[in-house]
């Protein structure tokens, strides 16, 4: 089925980078001999995933929508990938995204655009575009992408989908093709919020292969779909409602808190003072974790090699021929801020106003459960809207960076339509507590 919708739509969404259509039937085919003789299936058995092509898999090219790595193939797998095999999915190819993670719009890919399904004319959001695409679409039943300021939970809002952040250190970042390492994070692309709880199940737990995956267990957050939110506290920060936001977002917006309020939550209004400097300090560590984790495409280790005459000229070549104009964006501003002299007044600087803000969430969970707001400023832009302007693509992540600054868990869970698109309703809860925002996502929905 995952196939022949690929065949029917993916030459107009363009989700993916890579089908493997031998492999998938291969996956499945010894799933069938395996459930021949026994009755047990794993949590996503024959399930067919669509993985961001961030996330090395065997075998199986694994480019992260650069050229410079538009051969590479892993010799391992990310342990997301392992624990997606354990579970008995079927991995069905990868998925488009913006260049190494670097985007909001998967237009910064190396390779090509993805268009969003509910018209074409329009972006899927990014960078984890295909993994949101394909699942709107219906190419995959499910798929993964990786969040360093937005990019699962920016792409589901745009693509009508549920999209999920795990709290940093939650999933093992083994084998996910670093941007800014204290940022990332893998999490599920799904049809609804039960579907995130099945996967989110299937790919937590601590790794010893990731230093920054977190010794802490793992509830059953299946258990936690109750249905129930009565007496919950929920905070509204009227920073996330305020100037800025799309009118049709804020209405629809509002009308799932109403209902939130309906179900039985408490409902507040709060501040989150230092957001407004959520965006300036994010793209100073991001571009310095960038800058310094990009080092290693040189052309000897990874991926494709220019000539050159000798090998700083080599080096030179291949990274100018390799990375795209973002990229090289971000490795200046990044290589800029760690620099002597600048390392103060800009790194250090930026995260000093990181532990603010991770203050300003930590003095709000003292009394709430979960924070609602939006996900985005506004609805799926066109494709080539922003792509010329930097700052405007900067400031959409402006009501979801905030959290990976923090490490906080969110959800984007779909609240309807503006104008025709989807609007995504952001859930954040308190480190280690994606039940309970899987709970409120699964009660509201
Ligand atoms: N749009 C943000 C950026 O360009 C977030 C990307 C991401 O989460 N990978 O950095």
């Amino acid at each position: 089925e995952s196939l022949a919708q690929i065949a029917k739509v993916d030459g107009d969404v363009r989700a993916f980078l890579k089908v493997d259509e031998e492999g998938a039937r291969k996956q499945a085919a010894e799933l069938d001999k395996k459930w021949a003789n026994s009755s047990t299936r794993g949590l996503l058995g024959g399930l067919p995933v669509g993985l961001k092509d961030n996330l090395c898999t065997e075998g199986l090219t694994t480019t992260c929508a650069s050229q410079l790595l538009a051969n590479y193939n892993p010799i391992y797998n990310a342990t997301v990938v392992d624990k997606l095999a354990e579970a008995e999915s079927v991995t069905v190819g990868k998925l488009n995204m913006d260049e190494f993670a670097m985007g909001g719009s998967t237009e910064n890919s190396g390779f090509h655009p993805t268009y969003n399904p509910w018209d074409l004319s329009r972006v899927p959001g990014g960078s984890s575009g295909g993994s949101a695409a394909a699942v709107a679409a219906g190419e995959v039943y499910y798929a993964l992408g990786s969040d360093t300021g937005g990019s699962i939970r920016q792409p589901a809002a745009f693509c009508g989908v549920v999209g999920l952040k795990p709290t940093y250190g939650r999933v093992s970042r083994y084998g996910l093709v670093a941007f800014a390492s204290s940022l990332d994070q893998i999490g599920p692309l799904t049809k609804n919020v039960e579907d995130a709880a099945y996967v989110l199940q299937a790919i937590s737990g601590h790794d010893a292969k990731d230093s920054t995956s977190a010794q802490v267990d793992v509830p059953d957050f299946l258990s936690a779909l109750t249905g129930d939110i009565k007496g919950l506290k929920v905070a509204v920060p009227k920073e996330m409602m305020g100037e800025g936001i799309d009118a049709g977002v804020k209405e629809r917006v509002q009308a799932a808190i109403k209902k939130l309020e309906q179900m039985g939550a408490v409902v507040e209004e709060v501040s989150l003072p230092h957001s407004d400097y959520a965006v300036a300090a994010y793209y100073l560590i991001a571009p310095a974790e960038a800058s310094s984790n990009l080092a290693r495409y040189d052309g000897v280790r990874y991926g494709v090699r220019k000539q050159g005459q000798n090998l700083l000229d080599m080096y030179l070549e291949t990274r100018s021929q390799g990375f795209g104009s973002e990229v090289k964006r971000r490795i200046m501003l990044g290589t800029y801020a760690l620099s002597s002299g600048y390392y103060d007044a800009y790194y250090l600087k930026a995260q000093k106003v990181r532990t603010l803000i991770r203050q300003d969430f930590e003095r709000v969970f003292a009394d709430y459960d979960v924070i609602v707001g939006p996900t985005t400023p506004t609805t799926a832009f066109k494709i080539g809207e922003n792509i010329n302007d930097p700052l405007t693509m900067y400031m959409n992540d402006i009501l979801t960076i905030p959290v990976n600054l923090a490490g906080l868990p969110a959800i984007s869970v779909p609240c309807g339509l503006a104008e025709g698109l989807p609007v995504g309703l952001q859930i954040i809860g308190k480190a280690f507590d994606e039940a309970t925002v899987l709970r409120v996502a699964h009660a509201f929905e």
